[in-house]
């Protein structure tokens, strides 16, 4: 479940984010930045649907999916889709990246602080020379509470 939380992010942060990449803004495209924006994990569709209802924000699921489609067309957010699930997750995309713990058990995600690969891409470019441009990783297991709740195998 999303809970929503105080609006960290303030609107002239989204317009601009928008105006960046020359996407006209619209009172659903801002509503649904906003809550990737507050949101420590990325969302699926249909978790930004309900929080927008909840919030009193009128607006069809496949308005949602629609919005999301050109928002990643237009690199403002990034899609990815976890291991084990089948929809889509979206992000706001920031030049820093972020990388996550995903519980297989009760698919908590919690965010990780750094990035083990800087090294890494190093040593690609020095060794390999590849021109390394980005990197995915998600980090996958029991959590602290799944751990100690179910009896491992
Ligand atoms: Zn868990
Ligand atoms: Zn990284």
């Amino acid at each position: 479940m999303v809970s929503l939380q105080e609006n960290k992010s303030s609107e002239s942060d989204i317009n601009a984010l928008l105006a960046k990449e020359g996407v006209k803004s619209t009172k659903h495209r801002k509503a649904i930045l906003e809550l990737l924006e507050n949101s420590d994990i990325p969302l699926t569709a249909d978790e930004i649907f309900l929080a927008l209802k909840e919030n009193n924000t009128s607006i069809w699921l496949s308005t949602v999916y629609r919005t999301l489609e050109m928002l990643t067309e237009k690199e403002v957010v990034i899609k990815s889709t976890l291991m084990g699930e089948d929809k889509a997750r979206y992000e706001i995309k920031h030049d820093e990246h972020k990388h996550r713990f995903v519980c297989v058990e009760c698919h908590k995600m919690i965010p990780l602080l750094d990035c083990p690969l800087e090294e890494f891409e190093k040593k690609l470019k020095t060794k390999m020379d590849f021109d390394v441009t980005g990197h995915n990783l998600e980090i996958y297991g029991y959590c602290h509470d799944c751990k100690h709740r179910a009896p491992q195998k």
